[in-house]
């Protein structure tokens, strides 16, 4: 399985230990074919070396872009010498075969990190280098291929005694293999990172640089490797250029995600462009009213929830009366805000709406009258949600330098009997009910969150702050005279029994908590003093 080397090919970017490569070459009697600069290093040197286009009959051309690929080159490369067919086929041709390719291609990296224009780094992508390797890697049973400098002693020394055994040049295609799949690699790394409209639209607009920026992120995201892999990430393309982000002056963009069924994919059927903290609202105000199977609003403002219900039980319409419960909450803060309603808007649904200045209101559908009626208002915006709307399974968030990434939160232990009473007595099924509904509502407001509620509706509600104690008394404060006789939820445990305490005294009857804390015995005996039933739920449910 020794192959005797008489010609090579060499084109080589990288000159090193070319010079030696040669004169070892040339002392053993084998001929060299050269391309343009390799050749004139080669002939600087003193050594004989035959031009690529003397072989080829062809000069090289297009500045370089055509020196190899032709058949007088390739068919001398590709062939296999243990079939007559093929011998005798290169003998009709005229065609001389190669025992040696010696190749490395040009320094595409090296270029990329160079800072040179997107035009000089495409003039980079070797095109005839890595067919040569190629060909002579698939057809190392005749043919040695090298790459890499650090390999030319090695072919030297084998040269010299007599030519390349079949291990060696086994290990050589492997080598070689390996380097034109980094090399593409890197080529398709740049194109996803660097082209998409760059030079195509010159007269684009303002924010297109920072929106190439995200389209790099996306890129990014793709090419790290992500421990959850989810169509949203692989997907994912800018759908829509909103008018500003989180301020007027903040670019910002929309990317919807290839088969997703979620409040990205939802069709806006009335009213000004969604802007980017409608979206934020809207995502949030879609997550807390498809908590429930039941029919349910939830009115959001900054991302956060001023009133959440639930239908009260016998009621004809039943999504309007889930509205006007979650309004009552706090109709100051509903103001502006973002409604969900995880069931078809009716007429008597609308009839409210309308009346109460509204940023989104968004739903599975609309009743034609209630649409009518709302469509109405140049100021609201109605966005219909695809029908079998479906949260994704991760969530995303960017910090500087990278992207976090989490399975979106589940609930666990939504039903009351699976909870451990911590402290009080049993509560009765009307309590139950109601902690349950807060323990679920309590979900989709920020920590620290404390929710107070009274017939599947929220009446209170504490959120955002950096304290436990602060969120109970804002939840207080929020329900007024309805704390008295409410249930409360806690999303994560009481670390002591302070703010447990803010709510006992404004005469909550029932509380559910994840409990877990190292104090849990405070709290429970506080609870206990106070004749208040406590659940814990054993999972928290946090919410930055
Ligand atoms: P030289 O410096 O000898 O002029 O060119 C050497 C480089 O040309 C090597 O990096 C090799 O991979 C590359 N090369 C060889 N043949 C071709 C070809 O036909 N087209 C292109 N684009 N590059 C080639």
């Amino acid at each position: 399985d020794v192959v005797p080397v008489r010609r090579a090919l060499i084109s080589v970017s990288d000159k090193t230990g070319l010079v030696e490569l040669a004169a070892a070459l040339a002392a053993t009697g084998v001929e060299i074919v050269s391309t343009g600069s390799t050749a004139a290093t080669i002939r600087a040197a003193g050594h004989d070396v035959t031009d690529v286009s003397s072989v080829t009959g062809f000069p090289e051309s297009l500045d370089g872009r055509v020196k190899t690929l032709h058949p007088g080159v390739h068919a001398g490369i590709l062939a296999d010498l243990r079939l007559e067919s093929h011998e005798a086929q290169l003998a009709d041709l005229g065609i001389a075969v190669f025992e040696l390719v010696v190749v490395n291609l040009y320094p595409f990296v090296e270029t990329v990190e160079s800072g040179a224009s997107p035009a000089d780094v495409i003039e980079q992508i070797d095109i005839g280098g890595p067919a040569l390797v190629r060909a002579a890697a698939k057809n190392h049973a005749n043919v040695a291929i090298v790459v890499d400098p650090d390999n030319y002693d090695e072919i030297i020394a084998a040269v010299a005694a007599g030519g390349t055994a079949l291990k060696l040049r086994q290990k050589l295609a492997s080598l070689a293999f390996e380097h034109t799949a980094g090399y593409d690699l890197s080529v398709s790394a740049w194109f996803t990172e660097n082209v998409y409209d760059q030079w195509q639209d010159d007269s684009a607009a303002q924010g297109e640089e920072i929106l190439e920026e995200f389209d790099a992120v996306i890129g990014d995201a793709l090419d790290a490797e992500m421990p959850f892999p989810d169509t949203l990430l692989i997907e994912a393309t800018r759908s829509a250029v909103l008018r500003y982000g989180e301020n007027s002056h903040q670019a910002a963009a929309l990317y919807v995600g290839d088969g997703g069924q979620g409040i990205a994919q939802a069709v806006q059927r009335h009213g000004k462009e969604m802007s980017y903290n409608n979206y934020v609202d809207a995502d949030a105000a879609v997550r807390a009213a498809f908590d429930f199977a039941e029919p349910a609003v939830a009115i959001i403002k900054h991302a956060n929830p001023c009133g959440i219900a639930v239908a009260s039980p016998k009621t004809p319409d039943s999504i309007a009366s889930a509205h006007k419960r979650a309004h009552d909450c706090d109709p100051i803060s509903a103001f502006g805000g973002v409604i969900a309603a995880n069931r078809t808007v009716t007429l008597a649904m609308a009839e409210t709406v309308s009346q109460i200045f509204t940023e989104v209101l968004v739903a599975p559908g609309f009743e034609p009258a209630a649409f009518e009626l709302l469509s109405a208002k140049k100021n609201i915006r109605l966005l219909e949600l695809p029908a079998d709307y479906q949260r994704s399974s991760l969530e995303l968030r960017q910090i500087s330098g990278g992207l976090l990434v989490q399975e979106t939160d589940s609930f666990e232990n939504l039903d009351s009997g699976t909870w451990t009473l911590a402290a009080g007595d049993e509560a009765d099924a009307a309590t139950r009910a109601d902690l349950e509904f807060a323990w679920k509502a309590c979900r989709s407001v920020k920590s620290n969150a404390i929710l107070l509620a009274r017939g599947g509706a929220s009446v209170g509600v504490g959120m955002g702050q950096v304290n436990r104690v602060d969120s109970c008394h804002l939840a207080v404060l929020r329900a007024g005279d309805r704390a008295a006789g409410s249930v409360a939820a806690s999303d994560a445990f009481f670390p002591f029994a302070d703010g447990l305490q803010v709510l006992l005294e404004a005469g909550v009857t029932a509380v559910v908590q994840p409990g877990g804390s190292v104090r849990d015995e405070e709290v429970i005996a506080a609870a206990t003093a106070a004749g208040v039933s406590m659940y814990f739920t054993g999972e928290r449910h946090f919410f930055h």
